[in-house]
């Protein structure tokens, strides 16, 4: 496909794509390239000011349409990015980078989230509570809260995005979305198969610019009422920090330092390739990657070589090309950063067992890469790397890998590996994050819980817990006259 074929991307507001008020534009960049793809429209205060008065509207429109005829829309924008999947995977990895094949699960997987708060739409049961005299009814009633400012990251420029809308309008609830500016064709596509479904006028704004001053604007304008904000934890503080200045409701998706233990009495085989498949994949550029690899001593050695082994088979290249298996670095900052944390590591004494480097000069490539000896004082071992990098540390007994695992100030996501149910059920007890699998990959399903705990923030994105956060509970008590 040709930089031709990538769209120059619009903003969306009030149910008609537009440029920006003042006309500007940012570029978009192929990650695997370093070519300009197209242009993208740059909000102003003007376009806000409009995508905010659409956004009022919108909810007085989208939260008297029943339930029934809400989650109606919901799936036919479900089914039309299901017939586009091709297309928008290929925009996808021109702009992001991941393996094609990657981008089309992600498109999959957003439209069964679509599905199943589709479903959950129909679902949001408040309750009847008895009462102490007779003739009194208590009612709980669940109200959408109102209309929403998201913002979602380009690791996964429609998974991320797709989650809080979805959630939002299957509560009755507005949006607006504020996109990621380096990936914006993929995610425009998913409000464009939204609006072509049929969703009214003003029910969902796309816009993209400067993300502080766009944050800053519609966290405390007094139209929003709900801000769900996916990315770093040193931004998500900031802006939790003015929601609560302004009393806004808050869902929180930040960052991580994932441990996965490997116990002694692990199947090896199946650990080192899940976890390797899942540390490689979108180039580790994932909330959820697994980082510190904490391998019980017994078995340290033999897992390293089997893990590194792993890593030495992916295939690194454009997400284009058939065969491979990771693409570049979304964005020259990342190779930046896995320059950063290695160049530390190794001067404090961390070893490379296998990568180490970027890829050649043109497009951000880098090397898969497995570091062993490694100590605390390593930035790597306290920062979220957020890139393919492995950290293995061996551990000796449960109480010391908890500790490790616990050490750090992020509470996301959490892997083990054993045999011995006992210790799966001490390891799922005692490790502080909000997600944990055991002796498989199972995390981020529609239908389940994601969120952390910690500095990796709180609320969920997935379950009944997802719907919650974009529903206010009243209570009306009524006598009989
Ligand atoms: P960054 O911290 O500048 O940006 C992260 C995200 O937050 C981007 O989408 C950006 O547009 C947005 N953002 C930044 N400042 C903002 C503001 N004031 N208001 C609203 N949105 C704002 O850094 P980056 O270089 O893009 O990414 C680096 C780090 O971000 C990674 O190391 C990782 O820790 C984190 N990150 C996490 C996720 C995730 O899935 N949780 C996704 C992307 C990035």
């Amino acid at each position: 496909m040709s930089a031709s074929q990538y769209p120059d991307v619009s903003l969306f507001i009030d149910g008609a794509w537009t440029a920006a008020a003042g006309g500007r534009t940012l570029s978009v960049m192929n990650p695997a390239t370093g070519d300009a793809l197209g242009a993208l429209a740059h909000a102003e205060r003007a376009d806000l000011d409009r995508a905010l008065a659409a956004a009022e509207r919108g909810f007085q429109t989208w939260r008297k349409v029943s339930a029934y005829e809400r989650a109606k829309v919901m799936r036919k924008a479900a089914g039309l990015i299901r017939e586009r999947t091709d297309a928008i995977a290929r925009l996808m990895t021109m702009e992001q980078g991941k393996p094609l094949a990657e981008a089309k699960g992600e498109i999959g997987v957003a439209a069964d989230v679509i599905e199943w708060f589709a479903e959950e739409a129909k679902r949001a049961y408040g309750r009847v509570i008895p009462a102490r005299a007779e003739g009194v009814y208590q009612l709980v009633i669940k109200e959408p809260v109102g209309p929403v400012a998201a913002f979602t990251p380009w690791n996964f420029p429609i998974n991320q995005a797709v989650r809080k809308i979805s959630a939002a309008l299957a509560a009755g609830c507005s949006v607006i979305l504020k996109g990621p500016e380096e990936t914006p064709a993929s995610c425009a596509e998913l409000v464009r198969a939204y609006a072509d479904a049929g969703l009214p006028a003003g029910v969902v704004q796309l816009v993209y610019g400067v993300p502080s001053e766009i944050s800053e604007y519609l966290i405390p304008h007094p139209v929003i009422r709900k801000i769900s904000f996916t990315g770093s934890t040193a931004v998500g503080k900031q802006l939790a920090a003015l929601a609560g200045l302004h009393m806004k409701r808050v869902t929180m998706e930040l960052g991580g330092h994932a441990p996965a233990i490997v116990f002694d009495d692990a199947d090896l085989d199946v650990a080192s390739k899940i976890l390797a498949a899942n540390k490689f994949r979108n180039a580790g550029q994932v909330c959820v990657s697994p980082t510190r690899f904490l391998v019980q001593e017994r078995v340290f050695d033999s897992f390293v070589d089997k893990f590194t082994a792993l890593a030495q088979k992916v295939k690194v290249g454009d997400g284009l090309d058939a065969g491979t298996t990771m693409g570049p670095l979304a964005n020259a900052r990342r190779i930046t950063a896995m320059e950063g944390f290695i160049g530390d590591a190794v001067q404090k004494g961390a070893t490379i067992r296998t990568g180490g480097k970027r890829i050649g000069n043109k497009g951000n490539f880098f090397e898969p890469t497995v570091l062993t000896n490694l100590n605390r004082e390593m930035r790597v071992m306290n920062e979220e790397p957020f890139g393919p990098l492995a950290l293995m540390v061996p551990f000796s007994t449960l109480d010391e890998v908890v500790d490790e695992a616990n050490r750090l100030p992020f509470g996301l996501a959490s892997y083990a590996y054993t045999r011995s149910a006992k210790t799966a059920n001490a390891i799922a007890a005692r490790v502080e994050a909000g997600m944990m699998s055991i002796n498989h990959h199972g995390l981020a399903l529609p239908e389940v819980p994601f969120g952390g705990m910690k500095d990796s923030g709180y609320g969920s994105e997935g379950g009944l817990e997802a719907m919650e956060a974009y529903l206010n509970t009243k209570f009306v008590t009524q006598a009989g006259l």
